[in-house]
Protein backbone atom coordinates (compact mmCIF):
# COMPACT_ATOMS: atom_id res chain seq x y z
CA UNK A 1 0.00 0.00 0.00
CA UNK A 2 1.43 3.47 -0.84
CA UNK A 3 -0.30 5.09 1.89
CA UNK A 4 -0.21 5.31 5.64
CA UNK A 5 -1.79 6.91 8.58
CA UNK A 6 -0.91 7.56 12.08
CA UNK A 7 -2.47 9.20 14.81
CA UNK A 8 -0.56 10.90 17.69
CA UNK A 9 -2.13 12.75 21.39
CA UNK A 10 -0.21 14.13 24.06
CA UNK A 11 -1.10 16.10 26.83
CA UNK A 12 1.35 18.35 29.38
CA UNK A 13 1.00 19.72 32.79
CA UNK A 14 0.27 23.86 32.90
CA UNK A 15 2.66 25.49 35.43
CA UNK A 16 3.28 29.01 36.42
CA UNK A 17 7.37 29.19 35.77
CA UNK A 18 7.53 27.58 32.62
CA UNK A 19 7.30 29.18 28.30
CA UNK A 20 3.81 27.91 26.77
CA UNK A 21 5.80 26.98 23.43
CA UNK A 22 3.12 24.83 20.68
CA UNK A 23 4.39 23.78 17.44
CA UNK A 24 7.40 26.00 17.66
CA UNK A 25 5.80 29.21 18.35
CA UNK A 26 6.29 30.74 22.06
CA UNK A 27 2.96 32.26 22.88
CA UNK A 28 2.47 34.97 25.48
CA UNK A 29 0.68 33.22 28.43
CA UNK A 30 0.73 33.21 32.56
CA UNK A 31 1.24 29.70 32.60
CA UNK A 32 3.42 27.41 30.63
CA UNK A 33 4.20 23.55 29.69
CA UNK A 34 6.09 21.28 32.31
CA UNK A 35 8.21 18.36 30.46
CA UNK A 36 11.48 17.03 30.08
CA UNK A 37 12.40 19.09 27.02
CA UNK A 38 10.24 21.98 26.18
CA UNK A 39 6.91 20.34 26.41
CA UNK A 40 5.78 21.26 22.96
CA UNK A 41 2.35 18.93 22.88
CA UNK A 42 1.71 19.80 19.87
CA UNK A 43 4.52 18.60 17.87
CA UNK A 44 5.05 15.97 20.68
CA UNK A 45 1.47 14.54 19.22
CA UNK A 46 2.95 15.45 15.61
CA UNK A 47 5.72 13.12 15.85
CA UNK A 48 3.93 10.30 17.67
CA UNK A 49 1.59 10.18 14.64
CA UNK A 50 4.52 10.14 12.11
CA UNK A 51 6.25 7.43 14.06
CA UNK A 52 3.12 5.41 14.49
CA UNK A 53 2.48 6.29 10.72
CA UNK A 54 4.97 3.46 10.07
CA UNK A 55 4.52 1.42 12.88
CA UNK A 56 8.31 2.25 14.50
CA UNK A 57 6.63 2.93 18.15
CA UNK A 58 6.40 6.44 19.91
CA UNK A 59 8.62 9.45 21.00
CA UNK A 60 9.37 7.86 24.71
CA UNK A 61 11.63 5.18 22.49
CA UNK A 62 13.33 7.57 20.75
CA UNK A 63 13.98 10.39 23.13
CA UNK A 64 13.44 9.10 26.77
CA UNK A 65 12.44 11.39 29.05
CA UNK A 66 15.22 9.95 31.52
CA UNK A 67 18.00 10.87 28.56
CA UNK A 68 19.85 14.36 29.97
CA UNK A 69 20.26 14.90 26.26
CA UNK A 70 17.17 15.67 26.08
CA UNK A 71 16.41 18.21 28.99
CA UNK A 72 14.84 21.35 27.76
CA UNK A 73 15.08 19.97 24.02
CA UNK A 74 14.08 22.08 21.12
CA UNK A 75 11.24 20.07 20.18
CA UNK A 76 11.44 21.23 16.54
CA UNK A 77 14.76 19.24 16.46
CA UNK A 78 13.44 16.26 17.69
CA UNK A 79 10.68 16.70 15.02
CA UNK A 80 13.58 17.19 12.62
CA UNK A 81 15.25 13.98 13.16
CA UNK A 82 12.00 11.56 13.06
CA UNK A 83 11.28 13.43 9.62
CA UNK A 84 14.85 12.58 8.67
CA UNK A 85 13.61 8.69 9.95
CA UNK A 86 10.49 8.89 7.55
CA UNK A 87 12.43 10.12 4.42
CA UNK A 88 14.99 7.01 5.19
CA UNK A 89 12.67 4.47 5.15
CA UNK A 90 11.24 6.05 1.50
CA UNK A 91 8.20 8.12 2.53
CA UNK A 92 7.09 11.87 2.77
CA UNK A 93 4.00 13.28 4.44
CA UNK A 94 1.20 13.77 2.30
CA UNK A 95 -0.71 16.35 4.93
CA UNK A 96 -0.94 16.45 9.23
CA UNK A 97 -3.99 17.65 10.68
CA UNK A 98 -4.25 18.56 14.70
CA UNK A 99 -6.41 20.07 17.58
CA UNK A 100 -4.88 21.93 20.18
CA UNK A 101 -7.48 21.51 23.19
CA UNK A 102 -6.59 24.66 25.30
CA UNK A 103 -8.89 26.57 27.68
CA UNK A 104 -6.99 29.56 27.32
CA UNK A 105 -4.80 31.32 25.85
CA UNK A 106 -6.74 32.56 22.17
CA UNK A 107 -4.48 30.02 20.03
CA UNK A 108 -6.06 31.44 16.85
CA UNK A 109 -3.58 34.38 16.16
CA UNK A 110 -0.97 32.34 16.41
CA UNK A 111 -1.99 29.13 14.55
CA UNK A 112 -0.60 30.44 11.06
CA UNK A 113 3.15 31.06 12.65
CA UNK A 114 2.62 27.82 14.08
CA UNK A 115 1.92 26.46 10.31
CA UNK A 116 4.42 28.06 8.67
CA UNK A 117 7.48 26.61 11.69
CA UNK A 118 5.95 23.56 11.37
CA UNK A 119 6.03 23.78 7.45
CA UNK A 120 9.67 25.23 7.36
CA UNK A 121 10.96 22.13 9.53
CA UNK A 122 9.40 19.40 7.33
CA UNK A 123 9.76 20.85 3.96
CA UNK A 124 6.27 21.45 3.52
CA UNK A 125 3.94 24.06 2.41
CA UNK A 126 2.01 25.39 5.11
CA UNK A 127 -1.45 24.23 3.36
CA UNK A 128 -0.48 20.93 4.13
CA UNK A 129 -0.28 21.46 7.60
CA UNK A 130 -4.03 21.99 9.61
CA UNK A 131 -4.08 23.29 12.91
CA UNK A 132 -7.18 23.83 14.96
CA UNK A 133 -7.50 25.07 18.30
CA UNK A 134 -10.94 24.20 20.70
CA UNK A 135 -11.34 24.93 24.36
CA UNK A 136 -12.79 21.66 26.17
CA UNK A 137 -15.82 23.62 27.56
CA UNK A 138 -14.00 24.08 31.15
CA UNK A 139 -14.38 19.85 31.59
CA UNK A 140 -11.67 18.24 33.27
CA UNK A 141 -8.33 18.58 33.45
CA UNK A 142 -7.77 20.81 30.59
CA UNK A 143 -10.86 22.43 30.97
CA UNK A 144 -9.86 23.73 34.77
CA UNK A 145 -6.61 24.33 32.74
CA UNK A 146 -4.48 22.07 34.27
CA UNK A 147 -2.94 20.85 30.64
CA UNK A 148 -3.13 21.36 27.35
CA UNK A 149 -3.25 18.40 25.11
CA UNK A 150 -2.78 17.66 21.46
CA UNK A 151 -4.19 15.56 18.91
CA UNK A 152 -2.21 14.65 15.37
CA UNK A 153 -3.40 12.61 12.37
CA UNK A 154 -0.53 11.88 9.36
CA UNK A 155 -0.74 10.80 6.04
CA UNK A 156 2.42 9.61 4.84
CA UNK A 157 2.80 8.55 1.01
CA UNK A 158 5.44 6.02 0.00
CA UNK A 159 8.09 7.39 -2.85
CA UNK A 160 7.90 6.70 -6.24
CA UNK A 161 9.81 4.06 -7.60
MG1 LIG B 1 5.10 15.12 25.35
Amino acid sequence: MPLRIGNGYDIHRLVGDRPLILGGVTIPHDLGLLGHSDADVLTHAIMDALLGALSLGDIGYYFPPTDPQWAGADSLKLLEQVDQLIHHKGWQIGNLDTVIVAERPKLKPHIATMRDRLAAVLHLDPEQIGIKATTNEKLGPVGREEGIAAYAVALLVKDEG
